[in-house]
């Protein structure tokens, strides 16, 4: 196991409906030191691709992306839930249907800060069903710049958004690919790495 299978295995909480609670180190209380192990790995995981920007989606992406660029020395932008007063200009804007809220979101970047010329790595929290990480590679598609990765704390691999995303031949990395869980028992099983 790695380090961030190890944490999950120590502090995950298994929940009915398929949902991984990682609130006390990942998505609410947040182990900086953890995110900074995640950003070495993803640096040597990418090491071969020239990264001009990262790009997340709010809120629970932007924590871990903000470490993460911190290995790559790139600004961080990340996608906006709602429109808000405060963006000006032309705006990329896609449909995400949220995982966990099992509501739809429009998300949306400021064209100032997606450029053609742009090299991107795509960061999130989890991967579950693949439409967050769609929204995102629409909103990069839709400014002409190129995804040059995907990096993933969390994979839940018995949902179908990796496979669909590595078929569309992305490169897709996921630090912790779970295989299965079991709410009643608590077991965490992940996938050979
Ligand atoms: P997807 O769009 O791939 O179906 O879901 C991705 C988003 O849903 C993530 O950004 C994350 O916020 C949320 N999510 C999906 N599955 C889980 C889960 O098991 N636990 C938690 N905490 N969030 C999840």
């Amino acid at each position: 196991m790695n380090f961030l299978e190890e944490r999950i295995v120590k502090d995950g909480i298994v929940k009915e409906g398929n949902v991984l609670k990682v609130d006390s180190f990942l998505n609410h209380q947040m182990d900086i030191g953890l995110f900074d192990q995640m950003g070495a790995e993803f640096r040597r995981r990418f090491a071969e691709k020239e990264i001009t920007k990262i790009l997340t989606i709010e809120a629970s992406g932007i924590g871990i992306a903000c470490v993460v660029a911190q290995h790559f020395h790139v600004p961080v932008v990340f996608a906006k839930k709602s429109k808000s007063i405060n963006i000006e200009g032309e705006m990329y804007i896609a449909e995400v249907e949220s995982f966990t809220h099992k509501c739809k979101n429009q998300v949306i970047v400021s064209k100032k800060f997606l450029l053609p010329e742009d090299k991107v790595l795509i960061i999130d929290d989890f991967l579950a069903n693949g439409c967050a990480l769609q929204g995102l590679i629409s909103i990069v598609q839709e400014a002409g710049a190129s995804i040059e990765g995907i990096g993933i704390a969390i994979e839940k691999g018995f949902q179908p958004g990796g496979r669909t995303i590595r078929n569309l031949g992305f490169h897709l990395e996921s630090l912790a690919i779970v295989e299965s869980m079991d709410a009643e028992t608590g077991t965490v099983r992940f996938a050979e790495s």
